[in-house]
């Protein structure tokens, strides 16, 4: 126990208490018990008040001036549990000579406790909740009556606390459901006595980001009366015998009592169109995009808090899905805990830097087989995953806030490489693929400090947006993009024919290239497949006034395809695989060689 001299000495304890299934101890204090346990230490004239509960947890108080001189040491404490373990009142006048308080092989003479007495402590219900001790270092007579009425006083007080405390324990303020802890201890209990499975049901109110966006919009009060509403649609949803809890501020749980079984899917199906109703909160009526998650627990499976873990990635998985419900998936969990690896080992890369690299692939003219530019290509080799690709790492990053990072050190990379080749006399073009996330008002004038820093004129880089940006453009978008093609720098749509692009969208973006995807063109050349549909692609793209590139010729035949096609670019493994930097120079002498001309 700590000692300190001159303050109040106040600690708490929770005995060997973890809520069951793992999760932290994260006990509450005992509202008032200072207050409580000042007054009796004044009332007394005492130098040491502790409490102990049913539940284990031990609190204990000396006042100012006063620590240091009688503390709840081991042996006291054991005295403290042995008499509580009774339950009733005592009280000990001298204490000197009771074996109880002397640690074994004490002298008497030397005892520290001198005077003893206890009180028990109920809770609101009559029910015995714990003892309240007072401890002197001298003997005395006994209690006055005015003394022993002040210790009853003090433990009824005490047992008012504890029954907050109990409460607080279990139930969430706002919504008055049980908690998370509640949730584990029910949980256990059931396992334990139960048929040994039981069924959890996890409601996803709304994703946590759009939840934060009405509370930063509307208030703390607002989010607690949505929460509210919901609980009370899930409430009114349950059976008798399962029980409602909240067990994370967006996040609702409910328990299957042990031999209910899965829900139905109908019953699954009418929860998530009440959920799904226009909720009216305090006055606004908005709907909710929930998730409801299902999972089958065993005894065995309660280690560690990881049910609630899953059944949480059932629900999150859920609120993307048409029906809003599924069951926990095993492979899908891991895709998640894969990608959330993933993505924290993304971050350290980009701090670190030494794992990325980009590798570079020409893209060239029909006209004159020259190469018109090169698209940098990131890539990432993870120390212990390998290469991960990055049609698997920039989704993610785009998802976790990442890609900004990504680009810069895109753009960073790449016009340095770009300025060493310029050093070197050779004069190409760089393409650098940007998410749509970047797509704001700063872009410009992030490529603009990475030109400057580099020494590389704007008009030799060419930004590649996917056809999806053109669909979600707006004028703040596209003011962006103007703003780049005033500067020189070229803007191409990249991966075109498999969104769903809006002509109306398309025909205003201020692209300069268009660059079908290579799904469209692979099959090119070989009889079934719709070359029509391409050769449409092209007649748009120059009928719109850009110069249509085609993505993924593999082959011999697909060129000769495309180029039927009158298509003005070609990219692909049959023209070049994308290669590192080092390997650049030597491909593209070798292209001018080979085909007379030069980059
Ligand atoms: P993309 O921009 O359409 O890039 C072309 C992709 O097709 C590249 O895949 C390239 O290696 C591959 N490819 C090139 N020629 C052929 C071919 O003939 N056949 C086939 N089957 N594939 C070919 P990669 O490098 O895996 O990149 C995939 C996508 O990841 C890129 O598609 C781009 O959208 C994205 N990406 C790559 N690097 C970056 C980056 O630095 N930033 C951003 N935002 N996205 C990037
Ligand atoms: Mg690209
Ligand atoms: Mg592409």
């Amino acid at each position: 126990m700590e000692i300190s001299r001159g303050l109040p000495s106040v600690g708490q304890t929770d005995a060997d208490h973890a809520p069951p299934g793992g999760a932290a101890a994260e006990q509450h204090a005992l509202p008032g018990f200072e207050a409580v346990a000042r007054l009796a230490t004044h009332a007394l004239g005492v130098p040491l008040v502790a409490l102990l509960l049913g539940d284990g947890s031990t609190f204990w108080y000396t006042p100012p001036g006063q620590s240091g001189t009688l503390a709840l040491d081991d042996t006291l404490l054991a005295a403290c549990r042995r008499i509580a373990h009774h339950g009733v009142a005592e009280i000990v006048a001298d204490a000197r000579e009771d074996a109880r308080f002397l640690a074994p092989g004490t002298d008497p003479a030397h005892a520290t406790v001198g005077f003893f007495a206890c009180e028990p402590v109920f809770g609101l219900d009559g029910q015995r909740l714990g003892v309240l001790f007072v401890v002197d270092r001298r003997p005395r007579l006994a209690l006055a009556n005015g003394e022993q009425a002040a210790l009853r006083d003090a433990a009824a007080l005490a047992g008012t606390g504890a029954a907050l405390r109990s409460y607080l324990n279990r139930i969430d303020p706002s919504t008055r459901l049980p908690h998370r802890y509640a949730f584990f201890a029910d949980l256990a209990a059931q396992l334990a006595h139960g048929v040994g499975t039981a069924w959890l049901t996890a409601i996803e109110i709304a994703p946590v980001a759009r939840f934060n966006a009405f509370v930063r919009a509307m208030g703390h009060t607002y989010a607690d009366a949505l929460v509210r509403a919901t609980a009370e649609r899930v409430q009114a949803w349950t059976t008798p015998g399962m029980q409602l809890y909240m067990v994370a501020p967006t996040r609702l749980a409910v328990l299957l009592p042990g031999a209910h079984g899965a829900p139905s899917p109908a019953r699954l199906d009418a929860l998530v169109a009440a959920l799904r109703e226009p909720v009216d909160c305090l006055g606004i009526t908005l709907s909710l995009q929930p998730g409801v998650g299902l999972l089958e627990v065993e005894a065995h499976e309660l280690r560690g808090g990881d049910p609630l873990r899953r059944v949480m990635n059932a629900s999150w998985i859920a609120m993307g899905t048409p029906s809003g419900w599924t069951v926990y998936n095993r492979s899908d969990d891991e895709r998640q805990r894969q990608e959330f690896f993933l993505v924290t080992e993304l971050a350290a890369a980009l701090s670190d830097g030494t794992e990325l690299e980009l590798h570079y692939q020409p893209r060239v003219a029909l006209e004159n087989n020259r190469c018109v530019a090169l698209e940098a290509l990131a890539r990432w080799r993870h120390p212990t995953l390998g290469p991960v690709s990055p049609g698997t790492f920039v989704p993610l990053a785009e998802q976790a806030g990442l890609i900004r990072g990504l680009t810069d050190w895109v753009f960073d990379h790449g016009l340095a490489q770009l300025a060493a080749w310029q050093r070197e006399g050779l004069d190409v073009r760089l393409s650098l693929n940007v998410s749509s996330i970047d797509l704001d008002a700063t872009l410009e004038s992030r490529l603009a400090a990475a030109a400057r820093r580099h020494g590389v004129p704007l008009n030799r880089l060419e930004l590649e947006f996917t056809e999806g940006t053109a669909i979600y453009h707006n004028e703040l978008t596209r003011n962006a993009l103007v703003a780049l093609r005033e500067a020189g720098v070229g803007i191409a749509i990249d991966d075109f024919g498999i969104g769903y692009s809006n002509l109306d969208a398309l025909r205003r973006m201020p692209a300069s290239s268009l660059k079908i995807d290579q799904s469209l063109v692979r099959g090119l050349g070989n009889r079934r497949h719709d070359a029509a549909i391409v050769r449409a692609m092209v007649a748009l793209g120059h009928e719109l006034g850009f110069r249509v590139v085609m993505e993924g010729v593999e082959t011999a035949s697909v060129l000769a395809a495309v180029r039927d096609m009158e298509c003005d670019e070609v990219q692909g493994y049959h023209i070049a695989m994308p290669m590192p930097a080092a390997e650049v120079a030597g491909w593209l002498r070798g292209q001018a060689a080979r085909d007379g001309a030069s980059c």
